[in-house]
């Protein structure tokens, strides 16, 4: 399957595309994910892209676009991928599907997950990960509660939890404004296109991915 997880920051993005991961067996790509990690490598690209993302504003085009096309050029997303961030205006979102079309590979759906904007900021301002395994927890919220007593899976001792730069709250609020204004129209852009599907993705974790795998089901047996 070919699936496009739309949704505003904190909206459950990241979580919900790892749980699909490991029903559908299929990678999960998400931009935010490269440029980081083109970041933390040191690229050339990753470096010019790092005012945007300390800014909470888009990175250019030209550099998601560049590493989009390579990473589904990849052998694992010949069986299908989960897209998470990606794409996140209506240039991007035109790429894409030029990008699609020659490869024979159309969408199957795009899911819109649903979040009261009074929600997102505890949500992201409180996310933590573990610098580690990676996993993801939240100190402001209940449902992704941080337990301190947990271990990490990678060292043994207890997570060794870090905060992205660019979730401090000043970033969040520019984050959330460009979300409105440039990714928020994909939301039409897509329902014309009869791919749209929207899911509320509020409350337990668990029960958004029971609506989200519910959403995708008549894709499923499609494709
Ligand atoms: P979130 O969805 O929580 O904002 P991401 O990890 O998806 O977090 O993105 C973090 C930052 O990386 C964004 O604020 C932006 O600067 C940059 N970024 C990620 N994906 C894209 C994209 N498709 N186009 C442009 N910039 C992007």
């Amino acid at each position: 399957m070919r699936i496009v997880l739309l949704g505003a920051p904190g909206s459950g993005k990241g979580t919900q595309s790892q749980r699909l991961v490991q029903k559908l067996g299929i990678p999960q790509i998400s931009s935010g994910d490269l440029l980081r990690a083109a970041l933390a490598r040191g690229t050339p690209l990753g470096l010019q892209a790092k005012a945007a993302m300390d800014a909470g504003r888009l990175v250019d085009d030209s550099i998601v676009l560049g590493m989009i096309r390579e990473r589904l050029s990849e052998p694992d997303a010949r069986a299908g991928f989960i897209l998470d961030g990606f794409p996140r205006n209506l240039a991007q979102a035109q790429a894409l599907k030029e990008m699609l079309t020659s490869l024979g590979q159309p969408l199957d759906a795009v899911v819109q997950l649903e979040v009261d904007y009074r929600e997102l900021v505890p949500r992201i301002s409180g996310r933590r990960s573990c610098a580690d395994c990676g996993r993801v927890c939240n100190v402001l919220t209940a449902a992704q509660a941080c337990d301190p007593a947990e271990p990490c899976p990678k060292t043994g001792k207890p997570h060794r939890l870090v905060q992205r730069p660019d979730d401090n709250e000043a970033t969040v609020t520019e984050r959330l404004r460009v979300y409105d204004e440039q990714t928020r129209p994909l939301v039409e852009y897509y329902r014309s296109r009869g791919l749209l599907r929207s899911i509320d993705a509020q409350g337990d974790p668990d029960e958004v991915t029971r609506r989200l795998t519910a959403a995708l089901s008549p894709a499923r047996s499609l494709g």
